[in-house]
């Protein structure tokens, strides 16, 4: 495995990729890597013959009172984890090469950045979406690997590609999660010990939620209102969201129906955690869906929840 720092070397390695008729698999990510990272890259080992993955902390994505100097970072324990993994070349650019002096072009995706993190990170997504196109550009992937723990990073990094036609297939994975359901972060790292053993509510939380919509219940403040209780109780705690918002447009819905996403960011300490499940209302069957819009049906008969 080989780390790359320039672009031009990364450009002639794909080159040669290309010439041989290799198809190429891409994982981004800020590094500090954990198994959440390796899910991503082990199926794009499985998927494609050459296998990138970039380490960048992207400063285009933080906010000025953000954790950019904080996060944590380990070039040479992400080495091992990468090889151990899968992973032929690490790109770990510099902010230098990327954003060099004159540096005035951006992406900009609109509507799905509005609310969730879009709302409470005003940049954030013009940040990621910006370095994500250019590291397009730089590796030109196939496929790109992207994880579900960022959910509305991941639909719209899908909402780019389509509308810029980026040909490329973007492929999203499923939250790896601790033995006690906490997501896996990189920022993980710098909770206390206090704030570890809080962390694992917000899934708590989440799975709450869906057992309540599991037993009928349509109204999304009163799971909101509940969440936040349990969450403010909880010592070390300062709610930033908690959403529920259909799984398409990321909007708030007024009623839970069909599939919505329940998207959560509370912070412990100085440590900002994000989590998110999709619960499923699975539609009536024949009958109900034959009946069209007549009265309303119980939803403990016509439906059933499923969290993805
Ligand atoms: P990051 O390094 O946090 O920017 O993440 C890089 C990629 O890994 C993103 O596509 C994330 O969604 C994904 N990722 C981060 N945490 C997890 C997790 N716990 N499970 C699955 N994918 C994850």
């Amino acid at each position: 495995m080989e780390i790359i720092r320039e672009i031009s070397g990364i450009r002639k390695i794909i080159k040669t990729a290309r010439e041989n008729g290799q198809s190429v698999g891409f994982v981004p990510t800020m590094g500090f890597l954990h198994e959440g990272h390796l899910s991503l890259l082990r199926r794009a080992r499985k998927e494609n013959d050459l296998v990138v993955l970039s380490i960048f902390v992207n400063p285009l994505q933080f906010g000025v009172n953000e954790d950019f100097g904080e996060y944590p970072r380990d070039l040479e324990r992400d080495a091992a984890l990468s090889e151990e993994n899968g992973c032929d070349i690490i790109f770990s650019p510099m902010a230098k090469e990327m954003y060099p002096h004159g540096y005035a072009t951006y992406v900009d995706v609109q509507r799905l950045t509005e609310g969730l993190c879009g709302a409470s990170r005003p940049g954030h997504f013009r940040g990621v979406t910006t370095v994500v196109t250019k590291l397009f550009n730089i590796v030109t992937p196939d496929r790109a690997y992207f994880g579900q723990k960022d959910a509305q990073q991941a639909m719209v990094i899908k909402r780019m590609t389509e509308d810029l036609n980026m040909d490329l297939e973007i492929i999203v994975l499923r939250t790896v999660r601790e033995t006690d359901g906490l997501a896996m972060s990189s920022r993980n790292a710098n909770l206390t010990t206090a704030e570890r053993s809080s962390a694992p509510v917000l899934f708590q939380c989440l799975k709450q939620a869906e057992e309540q919509i599991s037993s009928g219940e349509r109204n999304p403040s009163t799971i909101i209102d509940r969440i936040t209780k349990t969450i403010e109780n909880e010592p070390l705690t300062k709610i930033d969201y908690v959403s529920i918002v259909d799984s398409t447009e990321l909007k708030e819905v007024t009623i839970i129906k069909d599939r919505v996403l329940i998207a959560l960011a509370v912070r412990f300490g100085k440590t900002r955690l994000i989590d998110n499940i999709i619960v499923e209302v699975e539609k009536c069957s024949v009958s109900c869906a034959n009946q069209k819009s007549t009265a309303p049906q119980s939803p403990m008969q016509t439906s059933t929840t499923k969290a993805v």
